[in-house]
């Protein structure tokens, strides 16, 4: 079960108080998109749910547990980046397995001198291999696993990057605006792709974007935010049909 539970979550940079005590309950399976405006919050929410930032006050729960003693990588949650994170000197292959080598293997087994002398560094590299394949087949990224991220157009380094998410099976995606550096009609054809892969893959997807008709058109649930709060919570047609605020209204574009 991978619910997600925020409680009371308050973040301050120094003097600059960045989320007011954020509560929302996000359901197992959800696709929960936060939206809002630039500067609002919602990458510094989404990190604190990572582990990647640390709240000041409040909780995070995942799958009912408290996940605020785990750091990011002992978490059920993979996050996707807007710039992808990738490395440019490794292949695909490589950029898609490297949770599963930094998960499987020792740092002696990473090292060169090792490579020919160890029969079970082999057998992992085996595994890792197969589960690379099955990611890479689900995102047409088969014929792809030896170039490397340069060599790559943006959307097949979206998938790449979605792909080094999905190779670790995580119960929550956690994604930050991860269409933003596509062209305009590749985003609207990945809007589709990503809701296509969230059925496929039952998870828990939390989705980050400022773009409006993104959250409308991929969501079950919307959070609105605006200067670190939540506005309103409510389905894509609730939150059109029935805005809680003018400022909720025009950032939807609700008729008036
Ligand atoms: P959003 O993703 O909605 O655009 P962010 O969560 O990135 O918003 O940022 C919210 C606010 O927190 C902004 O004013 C931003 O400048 C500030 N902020 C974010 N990260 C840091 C940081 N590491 N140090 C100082 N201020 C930060
Ligand atoms: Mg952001």
């Amino acid at each position: 079960m991978a619910t997600v539970d925020l409680t009371s979550i308050a973040k301050s940079f120094g003097p600059t108080k960045v989320l007011g005590g954020v509560d929302l309950s996000i359901a197992d399976g959800e696709f929960l998109t936060l939206v809002g405006p630039s500067g609002c919050g919602k990458s510094t929410l989404i990190r604190i749910i990572a582990g990647l930032e640390a709240q000041d006050s409040g909780g995070v729960a995942i799958g009912g547990a408290s996940v605020d003693h785990l750091r990011a990588h002992e978490r059920r949650v993979a996050m996707v980046f807007q710039s992808y994170a990738l490395y440019p000197h490794m292949t695909v292959g490589a950029n898609i397995g490297l949770p599963l080598t930094m998960s499987r293997m020792t740092l002696r087994q990473r090292l060169p001198l090792l490579r020919l002398l160890s029969r079970q560094r082999r057998e992992i590299l085996r595994g890792i291999e197969a589960d690379v394949g099955a990611v890479a087949a689900q995102l047409q990224l088969e014929h792809l696993l030896d170039r490397r991220p340069a060599q790559l157009s943006g959307g097949q380094r979206q998938r790449v990057a979605l792909g080094r998410a999905m190779v670790r099976s995580p119960d929550v995606f956690l994604m930050d605006e991860p269409l933003s550096n596509l062209d305009a009609k590749l985003r609207v054809h990945m809007r589709t792709e990503l809701a296509e892969l969230h059925k496929r893959l039952g998870a828990t997807f939390i989705y980050v974007t400022h773009d409006q008709i993104e959250a409308m058109t991929m969501s079950d649930r919307v959070a609105m935010m605006d200067a670190g709060d939540v506005l309103q919570l409510g389905t894509p047609s609730e939150l059109y049909e029935r805005p809680a605020s003018i400022k909720v209204a025009q950032f939807i574009g609700s008729p008036a």
